[in-house]
């Protein structure tokens, strides 16, 4: 936060205990909705939706499609109930995102109903006094009665809504009243009957409802002085900035727009990034308080769109950089509740629009566990932490074929191999050649007079017994591999091992460069796939072989890598192994983005009839093929990009 202009930190834990003490209030039967519309009062929709689902909320409530349809995009799978009437046109987005509309007239319950291919869960909506949305009272039977006979529709639920729980009783349980009447009134009992917002619940004797609805209360905000009585609340939202400057005046003079502020004796003042434009009210101008180092400030002068100014005489020690709580649970007098009360404005809306240019962080037993970035019409991709990236590309692919099935599946088998199992590590690889060739294996080249110079038959690479019949069994086979990358590491490994499900680990591992799947039957030694050289760049490394069950993992190193890291450079890997003649087949895979890729095999006039079969991805599906009776070769052009996993098999 230390590059924070200003940010708010949501404090998740003082939300919990909100909600525990909230609990209290209702009784165990009772189901609570969390209430996150405008983004959860501004504390974050998707954050404060997880804790809220797992301090065991049943439903959410949102304001609009919108809000619901953000939440399921970030993988909300709760029911979540639109508070606010929607309009004909979003009807379709209600279905496709699984959201269940607050319905307040027979037309709209109508056309849902017609518009869904499913039967439509709705909750209506009963105007008892607060004067807003809903059916009118006088109107509520007949017209529930009406709706309620329309097919493909389902009543999950009806409520209605409390215009002063707060602070007027007496109306409030008017307004219970009325709501209790239609309901005994009707000849059916929904599932879910609700009416209480959170201050209702401590106000009203609630006990025929089995669901509320947690809003302010739950963000540690009261609604009403009387109510701190009654239950322990903890703010959750802190809105922080740091002093950008420090300034002295003499008496006489004026700070800010208008000079509404006249000093009258010699002034330390500070000035705060922070103005009516990151939701610090304009009605705070000259009333204001912000605590710093644990002492209360005045704003002085009016509230500009970006700054503020505070009176600091009284504090000796502070310097630019230091930080400023504008909002929070640090001091009484910083909560929404009292800093509103100033100006008589509304705490609910100070929340919403605290921070509209802070990043936020949401914090749990003091640490924070995650962060959302600052609200921008601009997508940075930057802000994002790699899963939220994931979705954001699965869902883009999703939406531009118009297909889920579609974008799953080129998501998992072409970007998940970057993105998750490559994990963060994507590499490519440029003018990758890869030759191999094959030399005859008589006469007896494993035994004796070997130019690789066994010594004995002790060093041959097979074991005594080999069913294959030793010395005709295999081809000699030399590879070389070059190819541009950039270097990582001041080592990396080449791999060699018995059988594919050994090799597969080595695929996983951005730590191996050159992976060589060995005949079964040989006993693995240090001459049956020996390396003759690994350059980087020229540099002849040094390699150092491991055996360990049914691998040979060979390290290839040099001190003067170190200096390359970092910097694209040209691997050159080359081996002499042998590969089995009964195999019939020889194949060579791109395991990374590679652009460029040129493939030969070389087989000389050891075998007859050798075809290529490429199969390639990416924009580069068809290589080109090339062969000379000796050898074939299959090209990409220079500076295509195969996409992994491309490869060809070589069959004879
Ligand atoms: C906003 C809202 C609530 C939550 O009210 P609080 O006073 O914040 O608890 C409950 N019900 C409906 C219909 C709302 O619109």
């Amino acid at each position: 936060m230390k590059e924070e202009r200003s940010w708010t930190e949501i404090n998740l834990s003082n939300f919990e205990n909100n909600l525990n003490e909230l609990k209290k209030f209702i009784s165990p039967n009772v189901n609570f909705m969390q209430i996150v519309k405008a983004d959860a009062y501004g504390h974050g929709a998707f954050e404060i939706s997880k804790k809220a689902i797992q301090c065991g909320a049943s439903f959410l409530g949102v304001a609009n499609v919108q809000e619901g349809m953000l939440l399921r995009y970030q993988g909300i799978k709760i029911p979540i109930l639109i508070l606010s009437p929607s309009m004909e046109n979003e009807i379709n987005l209600i279905i496709e995102n699984n959201l269940i509309p607050a319905v307040s007239s027979f037309d709209f319950a109508q056309k849902l109903a017609q518009t869904s291919p499913f039967k439509i869960k709705v909750h209506i909506n009963i105007d008892t006094g607060m004067g807003r949305s809903g059916i009118s009272y006088a109107r509520a039977i007949e017209e529930i009665n009406k709706i309620r006979e329309i097919k493909n529709l389902e009543i999950e639920g009806i409520f209605s809504h409390f215009s002063s729980a707060e602070n007027d009783e007496e109306y409030t349980n008017k307004q219970s009243y009325k709501f209790n009447k239609i309901l005994s009134e009707l000849d059916f009992k929904p599932k879910y009957v609700h009416i209480a917002n959170s201050s209702g619940i401590i106000t009203s004797q609630n006990n025929y409802a089995n669901l509320v609805r947690l809003g302010l209360l739950s963000y540690g905000v009261y609604t009403d002085d009387s109510l701190k009585k009654k239950i322990n609340l903890k703010p959750v939202m802190t809105f922080k900035s740091r002093i950008t400057q420090i300034k002295t005046v003499e008496k006489g003079e004026s700070i800010g727009y208008n000079r509404t502020y006249i000093t009258k004796h010699p002034l330390k003042y500070a000035i705060l990034p922070v103005g009516y434009a990151d939701g610090y009210d304009f009605m705070l101008s000259n009333k204001g308080k912000v605590l710093m180092k644990e002492t209360l400030c005045d704003v002085i002068g009016k509230v500009s769109m970006d700054m503020i100014a505070v009176d600091i005489t009284e504090l000796a020690e502070i310097s630019v950089g230091d930080e400023v709580i504008l909002l929070g649970d640090a001091h009484d007098s910083i909560r929404a509740e009292s800093l509103t009360s100033l100006y008589s404005g509304s705490s609910y809306e100070i929340l919403c629009q605290i921070g509209r240019r802070a990043k936020r962080y949401y914090k749990e037993n003091g640490k924070i566990i995650a962060s959302s970035p600052l609200l921008r019409r601009d997508f940075v991709s930057t802000d994002y932490s790699d899963d939220k990236l994931n979705t954001i590309i699965e869902t883009a692919i999703e939406q531009r074929l118009q297909s889920k099935e579609i974008s799953n599946l080129i998501y998992s088998d072409v970007l998940k191999r970057f993105f998750v199992e490559h994990d963060k590590d994507i590499s490519y690889r440029r003018n990758f050649v890869h030759t191999i060739e094959f030399k005859d294996s008589a006469p007896s080249p494993f035994i004796r007079g070997n130019k690789r110079g066994f010594k004995d038959s002790i060093e041959s690479p097979f074991i005594r017994g080999n069913k294959r019949g030793l010395k005709n069994s295999y081809y000699l086979t030399n590879t070389t591999l070059t190819f541009s990358k950039q270097l990582k590491n001041d080592y990396f490994n080449i791999a060699c091992t018995k059988n594919e499900k050994l090799l597969e680990k080595y695929f996983l591992r951005n730590d191996v460069e050159y992976r060589w799947l060995l005949d079964n039957n040989f006993d693995l030694k240090a001459n049956v796939f020996d390396v003759t050289s690994v350059k980087v760049n020229n540099i002849e490394l040094y390699h150092e072989m491991k055996i360990s069950e049914g691998c040979i993992e060979i390290r290839c190193y040099h001190p003067q890598l170190k200096n390359l890291i970092g910097k694209e450079v040209e691997f050159s890997i080359s081996t002499q192994t042998y590969y089995p003649k009964d195999s019939h087949q020889v194949s060579v895979y791109l395991i990374e983005l590679t652009q460029g890729a040129k493939i030969t095999f070389i087989f000389g006039d050891v075998l007859q009839n050798v075809e290529a079969v490429p199969i390639f991805s990416g924009r580069s599906k068809f290589p080109q093929i090339s062969s000379d009776g000796k050898s074939i070769t299959i090209s990409s052009k220079k500076d295509e990009w195969v996409f992994p996993i491309s490869g060809v098999v070589f069959v004879y």
